[in-house]
């Protein structure tokens, strides 16, 4: 895979889970790289992994579903480091389940906000950036359950859907200014969140794992390694895609 040597990119949700295999995997490939997350710690410890493997991070706090603090995460990253030629915009929140009717409008608010507007707002202000540049690429975290809905999570389901919509689109739109725009959707992956919701049900993992022609979960490192292909050169031909990652999953 091409490095990444000399290029400045930002991960969010680079705290925990996806997000900090991401900026650990970007970064061991030579890229310094903006950690913006909700949780400064967390953020702040990736960027000490990242130095302790010889690379460049600096953390950000930032609620990145709030306009004000997406626009200035993104404006330090790149005051920081003087470009910005990728993001992996990541963050994300599982929210409520439940049937429909039994979905607090403020829950749906929120999930949407955070898993959606987030990305929407992040992707405005990398974008200007990337196109006076003249190059860039985005991927989002999607998820499988953006292209197929899970059972009691109608608005985790439907804010998934927006993501790879809402890629899709910029995609398309952005082609022609030379930036490419692609969304990765993780199948069940073992991280914090993962922990959280499967923590909830006996037998969860077992299940999960039937549904998985692969026979197991994946990794952080593994939906990492999805990202990092998706804005490196390697992938230059390559825009609009949900790619997912997933052992099958939705092939089953
Ligand atoms: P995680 O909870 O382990 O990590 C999410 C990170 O995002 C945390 O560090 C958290 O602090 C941060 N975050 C949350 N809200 C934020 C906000 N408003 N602003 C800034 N940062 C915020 O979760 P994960 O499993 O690593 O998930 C990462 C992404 O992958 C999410 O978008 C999730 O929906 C998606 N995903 C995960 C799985 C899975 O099985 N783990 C499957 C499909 C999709």
């Amino acid at each position: 895979m091409s490095g990444f040597d000399g290029t400045a990119g930002i991960v969010t949700g680079g705290g925990t889970g996806i997000g900090r295999a991401s900026a650990l995997a970007f970064a061991g490939r030579g890229a310094a790289i903006g950690v913006i997350d909700i949780d400064l710690a967390e953020a702040q410890e990736t960027v000490r992994l990242i130095g302790e493997a010889g690379g460049r991070a600096i953390a950000v706090r930032a609620d990145v579903s709030r306009e004000d603090e997406a626009r200035a995460a993104v404006d330090q990253v790149v005051s920081s480091y003087e470009r910005l030629d990728f993001a992996h915009n990541n963050a994300g929140i599982m929210g409520a389940n439940g049937l429909l009717a039994e979905i607090e409008p403020a829950d749906w608010e929120r999930v949407l906000t955070v898993n959606l507007t987030s990305v929407f707002l992040c992707m405005k202000f990398e974008l200007p950036y990337l196109v006076a540049q003249g190059r860039g690429a985005i991927v989002n975290t999607a998820s499988g359950a953006g292209v197929h809905p899970v059972p009691n999570m109608p608005a985790y389901v439907a804010s998934k859907h927006g993501v790879i919509g809402l890629s899709k689109a910029t995609a398309l739109d952005y082609a022609s200014l030379g930036v490419r725009v692609n969304a990765i959707c993780p199948g069940t992956t073992r991280t914090p969140m993962y922990e959280k919701f499967a923590g909830r049900t006996a037998g969860f993992e077992q299940i999960r794992t039937a549904r998985i022609p692969l026979g197991r979960l994946g990794t952080a490192q593994e939906i990492a390694a999805g990202a990092v292909w998706l804005c490196s050169d390697e992938a230059s031909f390559v825009t609009g895609v949900a790619l997912s990652l997933d052992g099958g999953r939705l092939i089953s």
